[in-house]
């Protein structure tokens, strides 16, 4: 693999630098949008900013490990202290599919609305309680020397059989947050940030992002 620094980019006098070892886009809007109501500005990079990175292939049968897997490539190649993010959508009347597959859940090159189509057909015949899943969103802190922290946040809810909305992403417009009467995709994006499975893994990494490299929170 090529490195591109020998020194860890930490900041730029005041302003925090950090890579989001992610190139899905709404991934990396959600990201910036959850940092930005945490923390003071930071410098913020995605692998789009990347020239010439191929991402490791997700080979970890985790959330777990495959964001070890994804923060330590793009923390090696970058030499940037770096966040990634494994999640995914998980029923377990479904045996936990479609889990880390989630992405890919109808094929390689799935589109949100194969991988929804997919999912409706495996779950016609489940009704009440086994229509029950949640989100899970593992996040991982690396610099280009070692693993500094893995967290994981979950969001319990129902999937529908319609989609319904078109806010959000991925499987959001199937999704009701239990006490919720609305899908991830009808309710509001500050609303998703709040409350989220990644909101939740971010307020459990705060504490040291800060401890350890000094980020300011709001
Ligand atoms: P990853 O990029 O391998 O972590 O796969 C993430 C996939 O999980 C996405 O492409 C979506 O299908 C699903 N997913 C993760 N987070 C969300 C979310 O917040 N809303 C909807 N779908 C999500």
């Amino acid at each position: 693999m090529k490195k591109r620094r020998a020194s860890i980019l930490v900041s730029t006098g005041d302003i925090m630098k950090l890579l989001l070892a992610t190139s899905n886009l709404h991934k990396t809007l959600e990201l910036k949008a959850i940092l930005k109501s945490l923390f003071k500005p930071f410098d913020l990079y995605s692998l789009r900013d990347l020239k010439d990175y191929t991402p490791p292939k997700e080979t970890e049968d985790s959330f777990e490990g495959n964001a070890k897997l994804k923060a330590i490539h793009a923390a090696k190649f970058s030499g940037m202290l770096t966040i990634s993010d494994d999640s995914g959508l998980v029923v377990p009347s479904l045996d936990g599919a479609p889990g880390v597959f989630s992405a890919r859940f109808a094929g390689d090159a799935a589109t949100d609305k194969e991988n929804i189509n997919k999912l409706l057909e495996e779950m016609k015949n489940l009704e009440g309680p086994k229509r029950n899943a949640y989100y899970s969103c593992t996040l991982c802190l690396a610099t280009p020397e070692k693993v500094i922290k893995t967290v994981t946040g979950v969001c319990e809810g129902r999937l529908l059989d319609t989609p319904s909305g078109a806010g959000g992403f991925g499987y959001d417009s199937l999704f009701v947050k239990h006490d919720y009467n609305h899908t991830f995709a009808e309710i509001t994006e500050d609303i998703k940030l709040k409350i989220s499975h990644r909101r939740r893994a971010f307020d459990k990494i705060k504490n040291t992002l800060e401890a350890e490299f000094h980020c300011t929170t709001l």
